[in-house]
Parts: structure tokens; sequence; C-alpha cells
């Protein structure tokens, strides 16, 4: 089945109590076993170990990334958390200069204590990668397009490297979606996402998952994992994980729109005068573009930053003469937001102070052209 269809009906069994077509939010956290006291098969016992609801948007987010198996957090920190878990104490990871930002302090924060340690490269110089890979390397982790420049990390070459070493490779999904990249078909061994931004799409659910390969249920890494959400306990409630579901649903008619939008305000803003460069790696003139077109198969995503003439002054006030893009952190849902990333990361931030972040949502294009075209005026 195609994406489209399987964001409808992937997980969704139906329910043979009522017959109803959407399926019941299970609010229950403890189910009835059989009348001499056995586990009733097929039925779930305590809502953190499992849930109806969890159980069908687990299978819903396996299908759509084309894996074997989803596990739902929580929040996209608590899956890349469980991720890093396993790695055990003492493991080195290799992470990209410019990931999202909480993911570096799970490892140099949380962990510290655990000796676990990373090295920060450009993903997109192999030679650094290489030159990064260490005799306690467990993990190189992969996030493109990456964030706020958009730099795309050929994950192919990435992957290559990592099997010549026995070298896990994880890849956090979250800005372009199986809809538009997918990594498990270059070899990836396993993606997370945070699900509160494509996924969800209405910036109202926290929400996050890890998912394996295909063949890969019941691997030690699934066992591994499951173990860490199930007895860990950072899972979403039943009412988050049927509130993505739906969600889910309009997620293949939403991605399209994405893309189609934050292609054409980019060539617009790129004609700008006031605007110093454009990163969407979706314009010819990006220098990524290549590696785009060769794993960005569905399209170039709805993310993009630009660099305004000028500094943090000129940025903010662009920023805050747009009236339909909202001047808020965050991305991926049906409207359109704009940030100055680096005054929200702070003094340590590597964001350049004239750069600002835009998640381009799915209004009328015309609409979002003319919002910048009073602002530039
Ligand atoms: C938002 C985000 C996260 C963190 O997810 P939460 O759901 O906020 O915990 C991780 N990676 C990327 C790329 C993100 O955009």
């Amino acid at each position: 089945m195609k994406i489209e269809t399987l964001a409808i009906h992937a997980g969704n069994h139906g329910d043979p109590t009522t017959g109803a077509v959407v399926p019941p939010l299970v609010l229950s956290t403890t189910f009835e076993r059989a009348e001499d006291g056995s586990i009733v098969e097929g039925r779930d016992i305590y809502t953190r170990a499992s849930n109806p609801n969890r159980r069908a948007l687990e299978e819903k987010l396996a299908a759509l990334e084309g894996g074997s198996e989803a596990i739902a957090f929580a929040s996209g920190q608590a899956a890349t958390m469980s991720i890093f878990h396993t790695l055990g104490a003492g493991s080195h990871v290799i992470l990209p200069d410019d990931i999202y930002y909480n993911t570096r302090v799970i490892i140099e924060g949380l962990y510290a204590n655990f000796g676990l340690t990373c090295t920060a490269v450009d993903m997109t110089d192999l030679g650094a990668i290489k030159k990064a890979i260490k005799k306690n390397t467990k993990l190189i982790w992969i996030e493109t397009p990456s964030n706020p420049s958009l730099k795309i990390t050929d994950i192919q070459a990435v992957v290559k490297i990592a099997k010549s070493k026995n070298i896990m490779v994880g890849c956090d999904n979250t800005w372009a979606t199986p809809f538009f990249t997918r990594p498990f078909d270059f070899g990836v061994d396993v993606v997370m996402h945070s699900t509160t931004k494509y996924f969800g799409g209405h910036s109202d659910i926290l929400g996050g998952c890890v998912i394996l390969p295909p063949n890969a249920s019941s691997s030690e890494l699934a066992t591994k994992i499951r173990t860490f959400q199930s007895v860990g306990g950072g899972v979403p409630s039943p009412f988050d994980c049927w509130l993505l579901n739906r969600s889910l649903s309009t997620y293949a008619i939403r991605m399209p729109i994405h893309a189609q939008n934050a292609l054409k305000l980019a060539a617009f803003l790129e004609a700008q005068p006031q605007i110093e460069k454009v990163n969407y790696p979706g314009l010819k003139s990006n220098e990524y573009h290549k590696v785009a077109k060769k794993q960005m198969l569905g399209g170039f995503g709805g993310m993009m930053s630009i660099l305004v003439k000028g500094g943090q002054k000129e940025s903010m006030a662009l920023a805050s003469k747009l009236k339909i893009f909202k001047h808020a952190t965050s991305l991926g849902g049906v409207e359109s937001l704009i940030e100055h990333r680096f005054s929200v990361e702070g003094i340590h931030s590597t964001s350049p102070e004239n750069l600002l972040r835009i998640s381009v949502g799915i209004e009328n294009i015309d609409d979002l052209i003319a919002d910048f075209k009073q602002a530039l005026a």
C-alpha cells in the first residue's frame, strides 16, 4: 500500500464490540483477567506496558517509515534517550555539529555520569567523520536536513563508513519524515522522530518514537528500547496516541503542500535584495541540492532558513513585521512559524545572528508571499 493509504488505515483494526470505524479511546489503565485469573491472550494488562491506542499508533508509525516496529514515547527527547541508553557506559557518539540542540545535551548533560562522550562533526565532510571514529564509537547520529542551516547529509555514504567499522547508525528523521526521505532504504539501523512536528502537524501534541528497520522486530536493540519504554515509563497517554493517530490520517496530504509552499517562498526570498542567502535544499543554487536530489525523493521539505542582510536587529525587525508567520519555536504544524535561533539558543549557539528559521505551513502560498512583501517593503 502507498503512504496516503497507510496513513489512514494502518493500525486500525476496527472495534468488534461497537463496529466503530474510528478506534475508540481506551483510557483504562488496567484490564480484566479471565475468570480463572489467567491473562487473556491479546488483551492488555496495564497501560504503561501496552494500551490499544498506543499499539494502533505504533503500527501506523512503523508502516509509514517502512520499519518492522515502532516504539512510541512521550516526547522526541525520550525517544532519543532510549537509543543512547542502549549504548552502555563509556560509549562514544559522533553527532552533527548543527544538531537539534537538546540531543547533544542528553549526552553531555544527562549521560556524562555514565561516561558517554560525543564528537560533533560537519556530517557533510566524510573525512571528518572518519577522523572522529574512536575505538569506543558505538553510534553515528544523522540529522538531515540539519538545524538550522539545512545541510544535507549523504546518508548512504555515512552508512558505508559506519558499516566498515561495525558502528550503528541512527537517524533523526523529524524534519524530512518518510514522505521526503526514507533512511531505511539507505541502510540506517534505527530511526527516531519527534512526532511533535510533522507527524502531529498541528502543534498540539508532544510525542516521539523510535522505529526499527525491516526484519528487526524482536532484535536485541528492539527489546532494549521496548524495555526502556515500558519499564522506564516515558510513555505517551492514550489520548495523545489517539490524537496523533488522527493527525496522521492527513499527514500524506499535508506534506506535499509544505514542500510546494517552501519551494515557492524560497525562490521568492532568494530574489529579494534584503536577503543575503536562503538555505533550502530544493533550490538549484543550494550547495546541497545534488545530495538532496539523491535521497529526498518525495520533495525537499517545508523547512528553510534565511540570512538577513545586517544582524540580529534587522532579522528581529523582519520577523516582527510579519503578520501570518508567528514568531515562535517548533515546526511542522499547519501554521507558518518563524524564529530567530540565535536568541533562543543563547550564548553557545552556532547559529548566525542574522539567521531566521522558517517552518512553512500549508496556508495559501500567495498570502505567505504577500506577507513577506509587506514586511520587506
Ligand atoms: C523537536 C525536535 C526534537 C525533540 O523533540 P521533542 O518532541 O521536543 O522532545 C528532536 N529532534 C528534532 C530534529 C526536533 O526538531
